[in-house]
């Protein structure tokens, strides 16, 4: 098992990163490597530093010391844009435009149209069971609603890393449940995936999971290893014994 995991190689790499802001020290030499085709969790309280690293992944913005390498690219780099799929936690939607309407327009960006951008409209909508709702204008739509379409947006150029920011927030337990079975479905298609949570049942679905508090990494591993050394039947307390602190879901 560990000769296999071996071989896959590491298509993302931290190397003792740090951002500040003016005096606020917000991330804290920082290592993680992520390895292609897995789902790579960040867990942690808010204000932990979760937003600020993924945004560094996504290359809108810059570490103040270390590097980022996302996809053999060291970041920030705009040529890899367009095989990186990010959500972030606020929406980027036009409200006044329908479902379809917000779709064609960012699948425009991508160099999306005719067959292939209909049928893609067709399988993102289903998957967050939109379908119904394609052609109402945004405004009109649910918070849950939009969080939704945020991701199908998100999943419409099928970008080889998707990062995502919190994405199950406000989302109903059944629709998130198939949303995390789809997020499997395309992991297993090759897609590589980090998942911002402070949600411990969905830290358990990642396949490694890195522990964050104050901008430092407190441990990372896959969620049975965590347990494990930390002799702790759950996540949660996992979590408390690497350093973190007990928050309410
Ligand atoms: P999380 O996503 O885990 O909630 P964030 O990365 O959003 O955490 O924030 C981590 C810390 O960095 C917080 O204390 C936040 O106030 C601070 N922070 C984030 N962005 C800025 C900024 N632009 N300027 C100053 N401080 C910031």
């Amino acid at each position: 098992m560990n000769e296999v995991k071996a071989t896959i190689p590491d298509v993302i790499t931290v190397e003792n990163v740090s951002k500040s802001y003016v005096t606020t020290a917000v991330l804290k030499d920082i290592n993680i490597n992520i390895r292609s085709g897995e789902i790579f969790g960040l867990l942690g309280p808010s204000g932990s530093g979760k937003t600020t690293l993924v945004k560094l992944l996504a290359g809108i913005a810059s570490a103040t010391t270390g590097e980022v390498h996302v996809l053999n690219s060291k970041m920030p780099d705009l040529s890899i844009m367009s095989q990186i799929g990010y959500m972030s936690q606020g929406d980027a939607l036009y409200h006044d435009l329908s479902a379809r309407e917000n779709l064609e327009f960012f699948g425009s960006i991508y160099d999306l149209r005719g067959e292939v951008l209909s049928r893609r409209i067709n399988n993102v909508m289903s998957l967050v069971d939109l379908t119904a709702h394609l052609n109402r204008p945004v405004h009109l739509f649910s918070g849950g609603m939009k969080r939704r379409l945020s991701l199908a947006i998100t999943l419409l150029h099928e970008p080889e890393f998707l990062i995502l920011d919190e994405p199950t927030v406000g989302i109903d337990p059944i629709l998130r449940k198939s949303i995390w079975n789809r997020l499997k479905e395309l992991c297993l298609s090759g897609t590589t995936l980090l998942i911002t949570t402070h949600v411990m049942d969905e830290a358990e679905q990642c396949h490694r999971v890195g522990m964050i508090r104050d901008g430092r990494l407190l441990a990372v591993g896959t969620p049975e290893e965590l347990r494990n050394t930390a002799q702790s039947d759950t996540i949660e307390e996992a979590f408390i014994h690497y350093g973190g602190i007990r928050h309410e879901n």
